[in-house]
């Protein structure tokens, strides 16, 4: 067989991204650079303004929170004024501004970076981490997205893919991605659920599978719910006790803020195999009034954790009832839960899972991988001559147009199987009416405003007549990738107008070909730049920052008992890293870049602290 440039397969999370192909006819998790296997959706700006992602972006959000960008995945594709944004920019801890169009930006280094932009960061990364462990350019991915996201959501995860140089071979709904990798060499046939609580949403989805058919019959979800809201919770219980014994509230500052949100998160996923979990944040502040440095220290047990989210993980269970009310389908009916999601190895969810299901989970499924196979599998059969999975996804929203009063007419329901096309005749409502206005919108509310309004257009030219002469073909179209276009026709002169539905948060085609001229660029010096050297000379520099700072931090820190333990964990952490800078060892570098990053963090901060006045 002739040498096949390889097609990929990326689960783009909010938390966590995945990158897989299928590989001598199996799916494979493709490590990335650094050897791990998942890379932390995060982007930043260093100090010497340099593009940071993945682990190495995560490392440094605890002294750099302004410019580091994470979960940008809530935000994509959404408009700016939207009440569920409006209500996570208070979370945020970078800068968002208002854009153009009503578009979310984010001001990050020197300027203000559209959404796209950021996930294409992430998605360059992973193109790399495929070209390094292929050895030769991949152009060609499918990429997932939650099968809750709505049109200009989708639209905008194409965009980042294109600013990433790749051709996004198709937007795959995740839940549809974990059963076609659960499917994958066995046969499969019956009605299963996929229940994935990731690290910012949640889906569910019913589908029904028969040999090599894959239909989802119906899903449902929630975009603000999953493993940061968990954290919260253990933030708030941190910060309440801090504030009960020490009368501070921490949460007034960010460094002490993004230092609990490493905790808490540390503490909830150890507390998934241990019964407690100790956090212990040194030097987490200084009284106001003066004086020594604070420390934080809680033992949090699984039963407490338990307790702060109980309700969280319920709530999923009421959008599973939801959505099985929706399918038609029992509990009983169905053949299999998939389990998927880094947060679904929390044991209180799987409790849950197994009591409301009435079975055990689907064993087997790597839930935080499952997402990326599936879609290996896709794009791998998506090119294949040999290609026999049929997929039908079904639309996530309700699609409807904007009529008199303010009210929606709805043209195709949520759940309706895609790719669809409904023609629905419209009149006109005055007398000599020659213009008429027409509101695409997505969404369930029966209120227009209450919807996400797509885009509009205007058609105009009409014939002068009585109202309700002059007919209108409107024809919306959904499909396969849940993408919607629309046109309508005067019957009369067959006057004939389309709108592909991008004008409302979206790049125009021009900022995206500025993007992308950028970002090529981005990308030939990324290629060059040789990975063991980029690496030894970021760990020289944190080292570098480490050894200057020591003295300051051992004259500081005397005689407190969490000084001589930070210490002495740092000199071990520093002999390591003179050991990794020798060799040639990638992942000794890549750990030694984590530790001596951590002691760097912890030094500034003990300088910043208690330095101040002396
Ligand atoms: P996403 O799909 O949103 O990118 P993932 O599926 O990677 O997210 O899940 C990330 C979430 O899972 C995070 O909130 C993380 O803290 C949580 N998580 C990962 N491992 C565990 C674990 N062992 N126990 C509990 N939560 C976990
Ligand atoms: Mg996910």
């Amino acid at each position: 067989m002739a040498e096949r440039e390889p097609v990929i397969g990326i689960d783009l999370g909010t938390t966590n991204s995945v990158v897989a192909s299928v590989q001598g006819h199996q799916p494979l998790v493709i490590p990335n650079r650094t050897g791990q296997r998942l890379t932390p959706s995060v982007v930043a700006v260093g100090r010497n303004g340099k593009r940071l992602v993945g682990a190495i972006a995560k490392r440094q959000a605890i002294t750099n929170p302004q410019d580091t960008v994470y979960a940008a995945k809530r935000l994509i594709g959404r408009k700016f004024s939207s009440s569920q944004v409006q209500e996570s920019l208070q979370r945020l801890s970078y800068p968002v501004v208002c854009g153009e169009h009503d578009d979310i930006r984010v001001r990050l280094g020197e300027r203000d970076w559209a959404l796209p932009e950021i996930s294409a960061t992430v998605l360059a990364e992973l193109k790399l981490d495929a070209e390094a462990h292929f050895g030769c350019p991949v152009n060609r991915a499918v990429i997932t997205v939650p099968a809750y996201f709505n049109d200009g959501q989708r639209q905008a995860t194409k965009d980042a893919g294109r600013i990433a140089g790749l051709e996004v071979l198709r937007i795959l709904n995740e839940p549809t991605a974990a059963a076609l990798a659960y499917g994958f060499g066995r046969s499969v046939t019956g009605k299963i659920a996929v229940f994935d609580l990731g690290g910012g949403t949640f889906d569910v989805s019913v589908l029904e599978v028969a040999s090599n058919v894959f239909e989802v019959a119906a899903t449902g979800g929630d975009t603000f719910l999953g493993g940061e809201d968990f954290d919260s919770r253990v933030i708030e219980w941190l910060v309440f006790g801090f504030a009960k014994e020490h009368g501070i509230d921490l949460r007034k500052d960010r460094m002490a803020l993004q230092r609990m949100r490493d905790a808490a998160e540390k503490a909830k996923v150890e507390l998934s195999s241990t019964r407690e979990a100790q956090v212990s944040l040194p030097f987490i502040c200084t009284p106001p009034g003066g004086g020594s440095a604070l420390h934080l220290q809680a033992t949090l047990t699984r039963e407490k954790l338990e307790d702060l989210t109980r309700d969280l993980a319920h709530r999923t269970l009421a959008i599973v009832d939801d959505v099985l009310r929706e399918a038609g389908v029992r509990v009983v009916d169905l053949k299999e839960v998939i389990l998927v999601g880094g947060m679904t190895r929390m044991p209180l969810v799987q409790e849950l899972v197994r009591k409301h299901f009435k079975r055990e989970p689907c064993k087997g499924v790597h839930p935080e991988e499952v997402v990326a196979l599936g879609a290996a599998i896709h794009a791998h059969s998506l090119l294949s001559e040999e290609s026999e999975v049929l997929l039908l996804d079904v639309t996530p929203q309700s699609l409807g147009v904007a009529i008199a009063g303010g009210y929606v007419r709805k043209l195709i329901p949520r759940n309706t199987t895609v790719p669809t096309t409904v023609t629905e005749r419209f009149n006109t409502s005055r007398d000599g009416q020659t213009v008429v206005k027409i509101m695409v919108l997505q969404g369930e509310s029966e209120i227009a405003h209450q919807n996400e309004l797509l885009g509009e257009f205007v058609l105009s030219g009409l014939r002068e007549a009585r109202r309700g002469e002059v007919e209108i073909d409107l024809t919306f179209d959904i499909n396969s990738e849940g993408l919607v276009s629309v046109s309508a026709v005067d019957r009369e002169t067959g006057q004939r107008q389309s709108i592909t539905v991008t004008a409302t948060g979206g790049l125009t085609e021009d900022e995206l070909a500025r993007i992308m001229d950028e970002q090529r660029d981005y990308l030939l010096e990324a290629r060059a730049t040789d990975e063991v050297r980029q690496k030894r000379q970021e760990l020289e520099a944190l080292v570098g920052e480490a050894n200057g700072l020591l003295p300051r931090v051992r004259g500081l820190t005397e005689g407190s008992e969490f000084g001589s333990d930070a210490l002495l964990k740092a000199e071990r952490y520093l002999k390591a890293a003179t050991r990794a800078l020798k060799g040639e060892d990638l992942a000794a570098l890549g750990e030694s870049l984590e530790q001596v990053g951590r002691t760097v963090n912890l030094f500034r901060g003990i300088v910043q602290r208690m330095g101040q006045g002396r």
